[in-house]
């Protein structure tokens, strides 16, 4: 989708009412400029220069919260677009101050946000779900055994940062952006993109470039479409073994894609934009957690400008894994840095409310039924 366009007022079946489509107002986050102009041609620009603001840049929750707007302009914008693509459902705060956020699309769909406090007590960093579900199936992420429900949209996209950052005031705002929460970014390029564009973009998401990273699978087109990005944006590749035998049975995808297939586009992307790749690496006790499989994945990465980040797998009902234990994975860690590969050990947060990586669910089972049912749209107009 091209944010030069109104998005068109989309419609829906209603699970209850077949005979009566819901219509839904279009999200303002996904309106550029020139389409805001198109849709109040009478409003005078620092009208829409103040529309701007109170949507990206204040804490409004509404359109009628932004007070420097007329009441008149405040009611045509409500009965024009929405506010926001998405509502929260619900929050859960862990006690390391890391929160996840369950949010319903307007067509019911539901799907997960968290907000990771910093080591430093200062900003935070908003890990955003770029699919309803994922149809990776990574064997070792909860969210890979619901399967893929939809595309999330550019607005429900950048939606999920702007509703954390109103959420989170002073010092707690949020500066950074990971694309690690539900789905695989780069099998929705074009609204990631989109979204990246909003993002970074100094009137709306304000970030800086470098604070945002996209966190794929593993997709060589996909990689090799980023170079061409403009942006100086950070890029992770979920790895998590350094054989093709075990990564397969950790990444369905490594069925297709091979290692050196996805060195090879890894590479490429390192020499067009002169950026580091960062390695992510799920750490699972007694499957790639000893120190020959160090080595190998040293070997794999050598020559790279790279960072490897070990995570200790975070565990969820049902699954057949288990994290190695402390000593196991720092000495992982040890022999990569021996060997001369950076790597870091994650800290994990977020564990006890299902916030950590790879355990975004949105309650399993309930998650299932509210986003088939695509029941109870909150944004119907
Ligand atoms: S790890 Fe990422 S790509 Fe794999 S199933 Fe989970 S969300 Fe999807």
């Amino acid at each position: 989708m091209t944010t030069e366009a109104v998005p068109e007022t989309v419609t829906a079946e209603s699970s209850t009412d077949e005979d009566s489509p819901r219509t839904y107002r279009p999200a303002v986050s996904a309106i550029s400029d020139s389409a805001l102009a198109d849709l109040l041609p009478d409003e005078l620009r620092y009208r829409r220069d103040q529309i701007r603001r109170g949507v990206f840049g204040g804490d409004a929750q509404g359109f009628d919260q932004i007070t420097p707007l007329p009441r008149r302009l405040r009611e045509r914008l409500d009965a024009t677009l929405a506010f926001s693509s998405i509502s929260p459902a619900r929050v859960r705060i862990a006690d390391d101050g890391t929160r996840a956020f369950l949010f319903q699309a307007a067509d019911g769909t539901i799907f997960e946000t968290v907000q990771l406090p910093s080591e430093r007590g200062s900003a935070t960093t908003v890990c955003i779900s770029s699919q309803a579900g994922c149809a990776m199936a990574c064997t070792f992420c909860a969210t890979g055994t619901l399967g893929l429900t939809r595309n999330l949209s550019m607005a429900e996209i950048v939606d999920q940062f702007l509703h954390v950052r109103r959420e989170s005031p002073g010092s707690a705002a949020p500066d950074r952006v990971v694309f690690m929460g539900m789905g695989e970014p780069l099998a929705n390029t074009a609204n990631v993109r989109d979204a990246v564009e909003a993002l970074v973009d100094p009137g709306r998401g304000g970030l800086g470039a470098r604070h945002v990273t996209v966190s794929t699978v593993g997709l060589p087109a996909g990689i090799e479409e980023l170079t061409r990005w403009p942006w100086q944006i950070g890029l992770a590749i979920s790895l998590h073994a350094a054989s093709d035998d075990i990564r397969a049975t950790l990444v369905p995808l490594a069925k297709h894609v091979n290692l050196a297939t996805l060195m090879a586009a890894s590479v490429a992307y390192q020499r067009a934009t002169r950026r580091r790749v960062s390695y992510e690496y799920t750490m699972l006790r007694d499957v790639n957690d000893q120190v020959a499989q160090a080595r190998d994945l040293a070997r794999l990465v050598d020559g790279q400008t790279c960072h490897v980040n070990l995570i200790p797998f975070n565990p969820f009902p049902g699954s057949v894994y288990e994290a190695p234990a402390a000593g196991t994975t720092r000495r992982f860690r040890d022999e990569l840095l021996r060997r001369g590969v950076a790597a870091t050990i994650r800290r994990t947060r977020g564990r006890e409310i299902a916030g950590a990586c790879g355990q975004l669910r949105a309650d399993g089972a309930v998650w299932r039924r509210r986003s088939q049912s695509m029941a109870t749209p909150l944004h119907a107009s």
